[in-house]
């Protein structure tokens, strides 16, 4: 179980997310609402220990404080985030891609039975481990993506809008197997612009607002509250088409972009190795 109490959050001065308390149990998919900037890609990074938090905020997963841990630590415990944008290696194969969530000491020993439970929930990525991933459809990628996040055991599976720019056919595939993720007793946190859809595979939810929570109840409920419907479905929310880039912080403008871009290069082609001499077996298969 995963229970965040007291959550807050500064952007310097200013205050990303104020004193939020949620809790996703086991096999539970639990969805965070809330208009564009309400916080929500913040609540996941700040739960995913890629963003500071203040002293008072706790996380705890099982019972066990990991308010202060490092993310690769958070993963090791049991949570893993599909971050928006998905983030995937481009250059590197599906099946390279998804073994690199297998990376964590929990998940070791396992990756073939991890592996194989990724396939069963995306079939079509069996038929695409060799394919290089930056060459996949928007919606096959978001698959792997999901599927990297699950070669690495979690308990708490959280989605930062996995929906984003998917055709409605593989919106629905991708709900589908979150439906079928909890049934293997993963909870799930989801943050969505999808609403309806996310609400209808859902059994709880929360509406998030300027950093706060304002309010929380079954699924059902938030489905047919007037004011939800209003806000969220009733096309009164803005549609985001295009996300900016976040500008980098002040450590990383130091560096010389060259430079940046070198070690970038350098690090992707090193993982490109690793990662083909570790799969070699498994690709031949
Ligand atoms: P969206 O749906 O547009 O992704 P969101 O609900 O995920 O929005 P966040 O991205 O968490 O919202 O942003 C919450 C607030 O914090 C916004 O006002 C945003 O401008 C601000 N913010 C987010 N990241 C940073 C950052 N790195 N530096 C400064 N302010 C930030």
């Amino acid at each position: 179980m995963l229970d965040c109490r007291d959550l807050s959050v500064f952007y310097g001065p200013h205050l990303a997310l104020a004193g939020v308390s949620i809790n996703i149990k086991p096999g539970e998919i639990v969805t965070i609402l809330g208009a564009n900037g309400a916080g929500k890609s913040t609540l996941l990074k700040t739960i995913s220990g890629l963003i500071d938090h203040e002293e008072e905020s706790k996380i705890f997963i099982d019972g066990r404080s990991i308010s202060d841990w490092d993310p690769h630590q958070i993963v090791e415990a049991g949570l893993s985030m599909v971050p928006e944008g998905r983030d995937l290696f481009g250059e590197l194969t599906v099946l390279e891609n998804l073994m690199l969530g297998a990376y964590p000491r929990r998940a070791r020993g396992e990756e073939e039975a991890n592996l194989d439970h990724v396939m069963t929930l995306f079939p079509k990525l069996a038929e695409r481990r060799k394919q290089i991933a930056r060459t996949m459809s928007g919606g096959e990628q978001q698959m792997v993506a999901v599927g990297r996040a699950m070669m690495s055991a979690p308990s708490i599976l959280m989605l930062d809008e996995p929906s984003l720019g998917l055709s409605p056919l593989l919106c629905s595939e991708l709900f589908k197997a979150l439906a079928e993720i909890r049934k293997s007793g993963v909870g799930i946190l989801l943050v969505e612009q999808n609403v309806k859809q996310s609400l209808a595979i859902s059994d709880r939810g929360y509406l998030l607002e300027t950093g706060r929570i304002t309010g929380e109840g079954t699924a059902e409920a938030l489905a047919n509250d007037q004011a939800v419907l209003r806000a969220y479905l009733g096309g009164t929310t803005r549609v985001k088409t295009r996300r900016l880039e976040r500008l980098p912080t002040s450590d990383t403008l130091k560096c010389n972009i060259h430079d940046l871009i070198k070690r970038a290069e350098q690090r992707q082609s090193d993982h490109i190795m690793t990662m083909r001499s570790r799969t070699g077996d498994i690709q031949d298969r």
